[in-house]
């Protein structure tokens, strides 16, 4: 392998794992008695890993294959329908958990997907993304002090939404190599505190699809020691190799604990709209949409008819579209990771591949993330970002919902090193 050239000022600062990891910044002591200082989380809280490879790489112009952008174009009826809306005069706020239409098709959705049956006007809330949907679930349900269970690898926003909201994560481990449950250790990760769990199935970034087993017994210990379920179902039409999604809320005694939580980012690419959505029983409902209100008022409201129209105009040939398409390009991605050396764990389902990376030089993860950059242009995203600290460090996670020519572009130069 050619020598890599040396890594940048930039990126050299950004790998100070006191900014890198929130949980490892030591909060400044601030002299007594001085009060125009920082609230106590905000010392702890950094630019995520993503988002400043994100940074590094577009000051580079190199082929940004670190964060989950989701580049495609968007279906031609959601963008029209979208313009229209801004045209018919729809740019005021709506109703504090979104448009009748949407909240309608949505619940027609949940009823065609998975059998699911959901009141459009009392278990539906239509958010400022996914994101936002999960923020509101926590604040309507949980308590500062409360544990809740999160798999590792994680996807840093569920953890950090949580610590934002002085709620305890604690991490249970999938194993390696195909990231497997083990059922055992997530029944010992139960405290007393312990009020939920966060299933993200399809995951972000192992991509493992949780099996009917595995989803069985998440849904055994909530029925058990009485848990919410939250589930982060965003990628539940990127599912490979024949596998079905199965939304934990189908199982039984699930419905009624299970906030679903899932959105438009990536199915329709606009993840730049901030469009998600939330469905749970009427019981939970009332007080998330009131904590949404609270920060976010309200979904925008054009896009709304925009996501509704995709909604009840594509049809199911669009969705299995989806699957072979990322299918088709996590094929040409795992073939270029194991030409250049770095062995792919081969995702089920989600658009990220994570790959070790022993090969490349640097201590860390992220110093690696920050050599194979300077030495292709493609950016990857350090897996400690995933991690507990000291995990990770041989993984990058690499994304492939990429138009097909960055793709292509970016498996050529992760070939040529
Ligand atoms: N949940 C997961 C697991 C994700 O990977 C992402 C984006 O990368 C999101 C949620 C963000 O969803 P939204 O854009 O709807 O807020």
């Amino acid at each position: 392998m050619p020598e890599l050239p040396v890594v940048t000022r930039i990126a050299l600062e950004n790998n100070d794992p006191a900014r890198l990891r929130p949980d490892m910044a030591a909060p400044p002591d601030p002299a007594p008695g001085v009060r125009l200082r920082l609230s106590e989380l905000a010392p702890g809280t950094v630019q995520s890993e993503i988002r400043a490879m994100s940074t590094e790489c577009e000051r580079m112009g190199g082929i940004n294959l670190a964060q989950g952008v989701c580049d495609t174009p968007v279906p031609p009826v959601v963008e029209e329908e979208a313009i229209a809306a801004i045209k018919a005069g729809h740019n005021i706020y709506t109703r504090l958990d979104g448009i009748g239409r949407l909240r309608n098709a949505i619940v027609q959705k949940q009823r065609r997907d998975y059998g699911l049956t959901y009141d459009p006007e009392a278990e539906v809330l239509v958010a400022s993304g996914a994101t936002a949907g999960l923020h509101a679930a926590c604040m309507a349900l949980l308590n500062p002090g409360d544990e809740v269970l999160v798999f590792e690898p994680f996807y840093g926003y569920h953890t950090a939404t949580l610590k934002s909201l002085r709620i305890k994560p604690v991490l249970v481990p999938l194993a390696e190599p195909d990231w497997a449950l083990d059922a055992d250790a997530l029944r010992a990760a139960v405290t007393p505190k312990t009020r939920a769990i966060i299933l993200n199935t399809p995951a972000n970034p192992s991509g493992k699809v949780f099996t009917r087993e595995e989803t069985e017994s998440v849904a055994e210990l909530c029925r058990e020691h009485d848990l919410f379920l939250f589930t982060d179902e965003i990628y539940e039409y990127f599912v490979y190799d024949g596998q079905r999604h199965i939304s934990p809320a189908t199982l039984e005694g699930m419905r009624e604990r299970t906030i679903i939580i899932s959105g438009f980012s990536k199915t329709f690419s606009i993840t730049g709209w901030r469009l998600g959505y939330v469905t749970a029983d009427a019981r939970w409902m009332g007080a998330m949409s009131y904590f949404h209100d609270l920060t976010y008022v309200c979904a925008p409201s054009p896009l709304q008819h925009g996501a509704a129209a995709g909604l009840e105009h594509l049809p199911p040939a669009f969705y299995a579209q989806i699957a072979a398409d990322h299918q088709s390009k996590r094929e040409r991605l795992v073939a270029a990771l194991r030409d250049a050396g770095m062995e792919p764990s081969v995702p089920v389902g989600a658009y990220y591949i994570l790959a070790r990376v022993d090969r490349l030089p640097g201590e860390t993860a992220a110093l690696k993330a920050r050599n194979l950059l300077a030495a292709t242009g493609v950016a990857a995203v350090a897996g400690s970002a995933f991690f507990r600290p000291g995990r990770g460090e041989n993984l990058l996670r690499f994304c492939f919902a990429k138009k097909n020519a960055d793709l292509d572009e970016a498996c050529a130069r992760l070939r040529r090193l």
